[in-house]
């Protein structure tokens, strides 16, 4: 198939591009390079464009017989919607409405969303299926939730075939190493605490120890990258005109803070000092997959099930890039 891969430069989108150049697809990147890397994206792929520009959306989608769009390109760091929420409605829902506008109108119908957990807000009852209310509780989830309620309008009446695919913690890296996660300034998890390993910061701040959780630290459900990539060709292959799926991503077992330092210390050989700081504004207390439903319907299954061997994989990438793509 010919995608274009909105957002192709970044994180998770380089990995799907690997994986849908490996399967034979036709791929064109669209990335703007805010927030991408020039280096991630495969030689003579890249098409350099802003999300609001439906005009060279519109030309790149007729000039290279587009058939399907992923769109991986959005702000998605909890923390910063809740300080600068314009910035996420502006990037994230209305300039989606740029690309899904451009689609329509050259009749360009498939459409593989990169959603998120964030979509449901802190749910009572864990873990999270397809089925659990959203009600986000930040504007980054509040961006998500917004679009996919527009994708399910869109796919009705437009006749599209969408799907939103929530993930829960993306990470670790290309088993090869060759890319990987590198975000400037880095605020996730993984990295941080590898760049402790790497001598490049004194020590990890957690952020809260007085969830109501065992250790006290936040719970998530870490998912390894290349097993990301793997469900957005198989959802490709299920798309439909005027049909919605909906898919949570995730292994199904949760990590506390605490779990994933103490993984972090086994697999680098490093002591990590850590030092217990405030909450972070916008984070839940507990979020954990049920993916039966993409098990199921997808018949994906994540590769990389242990917290070690995730960040096993992001650590030969950070050892082998310290300073990422500018290595
Ligand atoms: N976290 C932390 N210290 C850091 C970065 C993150 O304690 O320097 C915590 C954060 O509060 C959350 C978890 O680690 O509970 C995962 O955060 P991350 O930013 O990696 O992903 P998010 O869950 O926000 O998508």
């Amino acid at each position: 198939m010919k995608v274009l891969v909105v957002g192709g430069a970044g994180y998770v989108g380089s990995h799907t591009v690997r994986l849908l150049l490996a399967q034979g697809h036709e791929v064109w990147v669209y990335d703007n390079l805010s927030l991408g890397h020039r280096e991630s994206v495969p030689a003579g792929r890249l098409i350099e464009g802003n999300l609001t520009d439906r005009a060279l959306l519109m030309q790149v989608m007729r000039d290279k017989e587009i058939e399907a769009v992923m769109h991986f390109a959005a702000y998605a760091l909890v923390g910063e919607s809740v300080q600068h929420p314009a910035m996420y409605y502006q990037n994230n829902v209305i300039a989606t409405f740029e690309l899904l506008e451009a689609m329509r109108a050259v009749g360009v119908w498939r459409f593989v969303f990169s959603s998120t957990t964030a979509t449901y807000g802190q749910p009572e009852t864990m873990p999270i299926s397809e089925d659990t209310p959203q009600n986000p509780i930040n504007p980054y989830g509040f961006t998500k939730l917004v679009v996919e309620r527009a994708l399910a309008d869109y796919a009705h009446a437009y006749g599209f075939g969408v799907a939103a695919l929530r993930y829960f913690n993306a990470s670790g890296a290309a088993s090869d190493a060759s890319i990987g996660e590198d975000h400037d300034p880095e605020s996730h998890l993984i990295p941080i605490v590898l760049q402790v390993a790497l001598g490049q910061r004194p020590h990890i701040s957690i952020f809260g120890t007085d969830y109501p959780t065992e250790d006290g630290t936040c719970i998530r459900d870490y998912i390894h990258v290349e097993d990301l990539a793997t469900a957005h060709l198989a959802a490709l292959q299920k798309l439909q005109p005027n049909s919605v799926l909906q898919m949570n991503l995730g292994t199904g077992v949760g990590h506390s803070v605490q779990q994933v330092i103490e993984a972090c210390r086994k697999i680098t050989g490093h002591p990590i000092p850590a030092v217990i700081g405030p909450r972070r504004a916008g984070d839940p207390a507990c979020l954990i997959a049920d993916s039966s439903k993409a098990q199921r319907e997808l018949n994906w299954r994540p590769k990389y099930v242990s917290i070690e061997s995730i960040v096993e994989t992001a650590w030969k990438w950070h050892q082998s890039h310290p300073r990422g793509y500018s290595s």
